[in-house]
């Protein structure tokens, strides 16, 4: 081997060594994450469900939750041969995300596959390719005299809960959403978002807080005024823009529990959206902690929602994600199991499918590979509420 050959040689193993897809502008990132060693004491997995009666429909979204979040979490919290209350759910599917101008969905056509059943173009809350109002499962709900409800880590406003009450062109439209949330009649909403309610913060100096108080609802904006709350009727917006887990601030497991308490006191039954929002913002910032802390929350938060519907017993809980963010992977094992590589080869969503999971009444409709928009139609037929999706002319 000459000089040359040497040089040669070493030129094409820096270049094999080169992130993979080739793109100059993102570079991957590697990370380190600790694996849970100690004891396990793994939730008790859970069985279906034989009655068939479903009074209750509660949905909960991982926002860009693919395996890999899952896995992730669990490797951290409970360790390799543990299991998250996520895993405890029986029956497991798996759903394609794609848009319809794009094989990469965004939030809000990832919303609004759920809400209304029907593709639409990234961006687009609640409304189809060429803009006209698709009525959403929540809207369905309502109309049939249900208790509905959204509760997210985001602002309330954001793609995900606002896909569910609001009609907009562009999911921008945040001052637009949140006066369209009070017209949609949803007597729970919790999350964060005051700068677009208060008239303080909004260019239109519009009440929003005023004209929701008006409509019975009590305005909450502390963890404490939210334990404290009696009303069947709660605006709870507990950060100016999304939580930022400050000790004022509610966690999620907190929110949903409280939602559910009121939601169920209407016996003609209720549809609750929940979002863990964050996961997917840990995705796009390439940060395996933050994706674990989020994971952590939303499995607490699973864990209240599913002690809740085995007591109920027609309550049908159905867990998924819009899409999956950043691609994680989980490469290599450090420190003789100890620890785990994580890579991230980008910091936008990815097409890769995710996981879906139910229990409760009728859980094994969501078996197998599923379109996005299958959940949205089949959870409004079985919630009895109407046919979706339903086009508004
Ligand atoms: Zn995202």
């Amino acid at each position: 081997m000459n000089r040359y050959t040497v040089f040669l040689v070493l030129f094409l193993i820096f270049t094999a060594c080169e992130k993979p897809d080739g793109d100059e502008t993102e570079q991957a990132v590697i990370e380190e994450i600790s694996v849970h060693t100690g004891g396990i004491q793994n939730p008790e997995r859970l069985s279906l469900v034989e009655s068939t009666k479903i009074t209750n429909v509660i949905l909960l979204i991982g926002d860009g939750t693919g395996l890999a979040q899952i896995t992730s979490g669990q490797l951290n919290l409970v360790g390799k041969d543990g299991m998250l209350h996520i895993q405890t759910m029986p029956v497991t599917g798996i759903v394609k995300t794609h848009s319809s101008d794009n094989l990469i969905t965004d939030s809000a056509a990832g919303a609004t596959a759920y809400s209304c059943g029907i593709k639409t173009y990234n961006g687009a809350i609640a409304v189809t390719p060429d803009k006209k109002r698709c009525k959403t499962i929540l809207e369905m709900a309502e109309e049939k005299g249900l208790a509905t409800g959204l509760v997210a880590t985001s602002s309330i406003t954001h793609a995900t809960p606002a896909s569910f009450g609001a009609h907009v062109e562009s999911r921008s439209m945040e001052n637009e959403i949140a006066a369209q949330l009070l017209a949609s009649g949803s007597e729970i909403l919790l999350g964060g978002g005051m700068e677009f309610f208060a008239s303080d913060y909004r260019e239109d100096s519009r009440d929003l807080l005023g004209e929701f108080s008006e409509a019975g609802y009590q305005i909450l904006s502390t963890a404490a005024e939210l334990e404290a709350a009696e009303g069947n009727k709660l605006l709870g917006l507990f950060a100016e823009d999304g939580l930022e887990r400050n000790n004022s601030e509610p966690l999620l497991p907190q929110m949903a529990e409280i939602a559910i308490d009121r939601l169920s006191k209407d016996e003609d039954g209720f549809f609750l959206m929940i979002e863990g929002s964050q996961i997917d913002w840990g995705g796009h910032g390439n940060d395996a902690n933050y994706v674990l802390e989020e994971v952590r929350d939303f499995d607490q938060t699973v864990k209240a929602v599913l002690d809740f519907a085995q007591k109920d017993g027609e309550t049908l809980v159905v867990l998924t994600a819009d899409h999956e963010t950043g691609g994680m992977t989980l490469t290599n094992q450090k420190e003789e199991g100890k620890a785990m590589e994580i890579y991230w080869p980008t910091d936008y969503h990815t097409a890769t499918p995710v996981p879906l999971m139910a229990y409760g009444p009728r859980a094994l409709e969501f078996m197998g590979w599923r379109d996005n928009t299958y959940i949205g139609v089949k959870l409004a037929e079985l919630l009895d509420v109407g046919t979706l999706p339903s086009i508004e002319e």
